[in-house]
């Protein structure tokens, strides 16, 4: 079998799980990951033997959820500390202030609302200035959304490749959870309202994120 040596692909390896970085292959029998649980499955020794595994110290935990969040949301360190401060700042619990303020970002709306396959093509599709919200022209992607706001793809770019990937993948691939009411006819989304923590399908432990940041 061919050895997968796609970079993103090693993010989710490096990870133990699965984060959806590449779109459709993610979904396909092509997956690293599931390749390489398939074929460890197969070389496992003898059924219920321990597994050796590497032990992570609390900071090595803490480091591994922080750059998991960053690597799902394909955000930089400065970025992404900079969204942390943000979240200290609101009152609440900074963990879940910081996981809603990465889910209301425009580029994750697009990918939740099932516009593109994956993050990295709904950044595309903000940054190359094919969505509006609430009727103006918006294209960068870390644009935080309210509820209220109304996303919608510009005329012109309903011709475009990027368009009739998202019109193929809505009824599909939808990630959009009960805080966004999409519209697969006219591809548009509303937001309804701030997620919940509960509204979040994710594996991150935000918990973590802030006690990795709260020692430095
Ligand atoms: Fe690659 Fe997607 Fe599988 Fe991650 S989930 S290993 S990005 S195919």
């Amino acid at each position: 079998m061919a050895r997968n040596t796609n970079p993103v692909c090693k993010i989710c390896k490096s990870q133990g799980e699965k984060l959806f970085l590449k779109g459709e292959r993610c979904y396909t029998p092509k997956c690293a990951v599931d390749r390489s649980r398939d074929s460890s499955r197969r070389s496992s020794g003898p059924v219920g033997a321990p597994r050796r595994r590497r032990r992570l110290s609390d900071h090595g935990i803490q480091l591994k959820q922080k750059q998991k969040a960053r690597h799902i949301y394909g955000i930089y360190e400065r970025q992404f500390r900079g969204m942390f401060d943000e979240a200290a700042r609101q009152s609440g619990v900074t963990g879940s202030n910081l996981l809603k303020l990465l889910e209301r970002r425009l580029d994750n709306v697009i990918y939740r609302a099932g516009f593109a396959t994956s993050r990295p093509q709904a950044r595309q599709t903000v940054n190359h200035g094919h969505i509006q919200v609430n009727g103006r022209k918006v294209d960068v992607p870390s644009f935080i959304v309210k509820p209220g706001d109304v996303i919608s793809w510009r005329e012109k770019s309903k011709s475009s490749g990027l368009y009739q990937t998202a019109n193929d993948n809505v009824g599909r691939r939808r990630q959009a959870s009960n805080w966004i009411t999409v519209d697969s006819e006219n591809l548009t989304a509303a937001i309804d309202a701030v997620p919940n923590e509960d509204d979040v399908d994710t594996t991150i432990d935000t918990r973590m994120i802030t006690e990795y940041y709260s020692r430095r």
